[in-house]
């Protein structure tokens, strides 16, 4: 019996709705969910209203996933029991969003230099929530037949380095952490086994975040003994998820339900964030 605290919807890159990860997980019997979209809320109200009442309710946890990066190193802040109304982090979530329109136009500016004639409405065609980006793109010039698959989108015009490319604003860690914080959440560093340069934890911690993501479909033995003990070392919270992406979705890491806390662990992070000094 388990929280699974780590999901994606289509409100960001998932292909299930929020109403669905509510079906999936009550028929899976999980004491709670929380949805952790990449820079967005907009499936929190969702989520939470198509949950069942009775016995045996699922507990929802609002959830996000900031995407953060500095000096080439990636990092990724989950947000958990953020106020989605919190206006700081509305503002920001909303430039967000503007950006990477802004960014698309320019991709698609770039693609018809090379002489492919894609246009924006092809690309919005495969936009699901509100977030556009680079695999919209390559699913449109599937669709339109310039490439014979999305990796070969990616391969030939719009992967890192490539023609084009167009760079994308990120979050600076700490200020993934200061909107989380500010919107009276319990910030978390997601995946902690994927960041590529290992010391950057201990700068995350003094940075003020709250507790590591231990539990993690990709993390070995080896790596949740260790980030256990960090953990332990340093009076942070421990959580865990599957980070779905929904059924098929090569992003998925795992299934819903694959990896999470228990009740007690969770009673240990609801404790942390009461006893959080509240903003008025
Ligand atoms: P964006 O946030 O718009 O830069 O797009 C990033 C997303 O593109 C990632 O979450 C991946 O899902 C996808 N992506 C990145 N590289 C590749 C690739 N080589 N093939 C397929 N999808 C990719
Ligand atoms: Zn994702
Ligand atoms: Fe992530
Ligand atoms: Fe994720």
């Amino acid at each position: 019996m388990l929280y699974d605290l780590h999901i994606h919807t289509t409100a960001s890159d998932g292909t299930s709705t929020p109403e669905d990860i509510v079906m999936q997980a009550e028929k899976l019997g999980l004491l709670g969910i929380a949805i952790t979209d990449h820079d967005t809320t907009a499936g929190l109200t969702r989520g939470m209203n198509a949950i069942k009442e009775g016995a045996g309710k699922l507990d929802f946890i609002p959830g996000i996933e900031l995407n953060a990066e500095i000096n080439g190193v990636e990092t990724h802040i989950l947000g958990y029991f953020i106020n989605h109304n919190n206006r700081a982090l509305n503002n920001r979530l909303y430039q967000i969003k503007q950006e990477r329109r802004d960014r698309a136009d320019k991709m698609i500016a770039k693609i018809q230099d090379i002489g492919i004639n894609i246009n924006i409405e092809q690309v919005k065609q495969f936009v699901k929530g509100e977030m556009i980006g680079r695999p919209h793109i390559a699913q449109a010039l599937l669709a339109q037949g310039y490439v014979n698959s999305v990796g070969e989108a990616f391969k030939m015009y719009i992967g890192q380095g490539r023609p084009a490319y167009v760079n994308r604003y990120k979050f600076l860690p700490e200020e993934a952490i200061n909107l989380i914080h500010g919107a009276g959440g319990v910030s978390i560093i997601a995946h902690p086994g994927l960041i590529s340069r290992k010391e950057f934890i201990y700068e995350l911690i003094a940075m003020g975040v709250n507790g590591l993501e231990v539990y993690y479909p990709d993390h070995h033995e080896e790596q949740i003994r260790w980030y256990r003990d960090l953990c332990n070392k340093f009076g942070l919270l421990l959580t865990g998820g599957s980070d779905y992406h929904g059924y098929n979705n090569k992003d998925s890491r795992g299934r819903l339900g694959s990896c999470g806390i228990n009740q007690a662990g969770m009673d240990q992070i609801k404790n942390y964030h009461k006893s959080m000094p509240k903003l008025p």
